[in-house]
Parts: C-alpha cells; sequence; structure tokens
C-alpha cells in the first residue's frame, strides 16, 4: 500500500526544480486533516461502503486516523435499525483493517449509540465486552419524535422543538455512557423553518449546562458536517457554540464527516478544522481504548 504524501504528491505532479515545487506546494496542499471520527460503513443500517473502501479512501485523502461509528439505533420504532448491530461481524472487520492498512492509518472503532440515557444496558455491556476506542452519544429522538420526521419538524415552532431537545440532551449527557456528544443542534439541520431561525443565544442557559456536563465529565464534541451536505449548509455544533465551550475551558473536540458512503470520507472537515480554529480551540482529541488525548492542531 502506498502513502500519499507530500513527496509522492509532488511526483504525481510531474518533475519541476525544487523552487517551484515548493511554492506550488505551499499554494496548493490542502489544509490536513487530522482525522475523521463520525463515519458509517454497511454494517449501519444507512451505510454505503464497506469498511475495506471507506479505508481506502481515507489514504486516499491522507487522513491519518478514522473511526467508525455504526448505530446503535434501540428506540422502538427504529424497526430496522434496532437488530442491525452485529458487533462480531464487525470487529473481524476492523481487525482486518488494522491488519491490512497498518502503518498507513489508524483505525479506530467507535459506536454511535442513540439516546442511551433512555437505553443504557446494551451500551454498557458493548462497552464492557469489547475495546472499543469511543463511543459517541447521538440524540435521534426527542422521546417519541424522530429529530428527522418531517411532519414532527414542520407541525411544531422551532423554539419547542429546540428547548425540548437541547432539555433531552442535558438530560442524556448528566451521567454519560459515552465519550463524545455527537451533532449537538441536530434539529437545525433539518428544516428550513428552524434553521433560518436559530439563534443559540436563545438557548443559552440550556447550552451552557449541556456544555458544563461535557466539561464536568471530559466528553468531547464531535464538530460535524454533515450539514455542509444539505441546504442547511450548518456546521454542529454553531459556531457560537464552540465559543462558549472554549471560553468555558473546553478543550476536547473531534472531526466527524458523518460519512456513509466512500466519496464523502473526510468531505468539508477542513472547514471543520477551520471552525475550530476560529473558536480558539487548539487541539483535536484522540481516543484509544477510552482514554482521551489531546493533538495539537499544525499550523
Ligand atoms: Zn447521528
Ligand atoms: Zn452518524
Amino acid at each position: 500500500m502506498r502513502r500519499w504524501n507530500s513527496e509522492t504528491l509532488l511526483e504525481a505532479q510531474g518533475k519541476f526544480s525544487v523552487p517551484s515545487l515548493l511554492s506550488r506546494l505551499t499554494i496548493t496542499m490542502p489544509q490536513p486533516i487530522p482525522l475523521d471520527y463520525h463515519m458509517h460503513s454497511t454494517f449501519s443500517e444507512d451505510g454505503h461502503a464497506s469498511i475495506r473502501e471507506m479505508c481506502l479512501a481515507a489514504v486516499e485523502r491522507q487522513i491519518p486516523e478514522i473511526g467508525f461509528s455504526e448505530h446503535l439505533d434501540q428506540h422502538p420504532n427504529d424497526v430496522v435499525s434496532i437488530n442491525f448491530y452485529r458487533p462480531d461481524e464487525w470487529w473481524q472487520e476492523i481487525r482486518n483493517a488494522r491488519e491490512e492498512f497498518a502503518g498507513h492509518l489508524i483505525v479506530r472503532a467507535g459506536m454511535e449509540a442513540g439516546e442511551s440515557h433512555r437505553y443504557p444496558v446494551k451500551v454498557q455491556a458493548l462497552a464492557r465486552d469489547y475495546p472499543y476506542d469511543y463511543i459517541i452519544g447521538s440524540l435521534h429522538y426527542d422521546g417519541d419524535h424522530f429529530l428527522f420526521d418531517p411532519e414532527y419538524l414542520q407541525q411544531t415552532s422551532p423554539e419547542e422543538i429546540l428547548h425540548s431537545y437541547f432539555s433531552e440532551v442535558e438530560q442524556m449527557t448528566r451521567q454519560p455512557l459515552f465519550d463524545i456528544l455527537g451533532h449537538l443542534d441536530l434539529p437545525v439541520r433539518n428544516a428550513r423553518h428552524i434553521w433560518e431561525a436559530y439563534d443559540p443565544a436563545h438557548y443559552e442557559d440550556l447550552i451552557r449546562g449541556i456544555l458544563r456536563n461535557c466539561l464536568d465529565h471530559g466528553l468531547a464534541l464531535d464538530v460535524n458536517v454533515a450539514g455542509l451536505r444539505k441546504p442547511s449548509q450548518n456546521i454542529m455544533p454553531h459556531p457560537a457554540i464552540l465559543r462558549w465551550f472554549r471560553k468555558m475551558g473546553g478543550e476536547r473536540v473531534t472531526l466527524g464527516s458523518d460519512a456513509h458512503s466512500a466519496d464523502q470520507v473526510g468531505a468539508h472537515l477542513d472547514r471543520a478544522v477551520n471552525a475550530v480554529r476560529a473558536a480558539g480551540l487548539k487541539f483535536v482529541t484522540c481516543f484509544e481504548r477510552r482514554q482521551a488525548r489531546l493533538v495539537p492542531l499544525e499550523d
């Protein structure tokens, strides 16, 4: 397996004198993407690419570290996803990928657990039985309201949806069973009348409560760019929330494309890095066996 680095990139561009190569490099080298921790393979019900295909895409895009975070959805309405999680088979694929890409790509083993405060038993059992590197905790259901359900989103005011959503996330982060808070702001991405009206300052007390819980429990925020593939064009969480987090003493963030196909691996994460920097954050957080480590963002 060949790793693309600045030298092989230059080779691929043809032969140039060293000074012209250097000037070309400074102009054309993209922002380095240190990691992508939010990815779904075909082991998630809505994933379209194999673990191997997504690893190949990461190597091609020179992302040194990725993590798979398949859905563990347990809401009773989620009739398709509820039994989709197959840990033994998945772990075998992860081990295969680690072996195949050793020296070229770090492959982390994650999980995206939905509503872990409501369905803790299976999350706890999996975390005990398998050596996960991290667990992302996400809210996809607010009570019985699916946060992607157009009917619920259209028939309810943004204030009601967001007040209820942030309250539920606050509950979820009180005694968290996870390491990373997934895509905070999710409803904003999913309906025009919400994203057009959204100002996090209206929910500041609630959101700061969530951030306080994150700090108390050492949770990282998933800076998630799935919204950049949608008309909403929002990075989650909102830049103001990232700034509050930093000012409250927060340091831990991860980057997530929320890729569900190989072409989405690492996509738009340069903008996530910019958002992190703009908030005054200086690190990304790597997780290994559920231990966090801060890694400085490269200049
Ligand atoms: Zn999610
Ligand atoms: Zn996801």
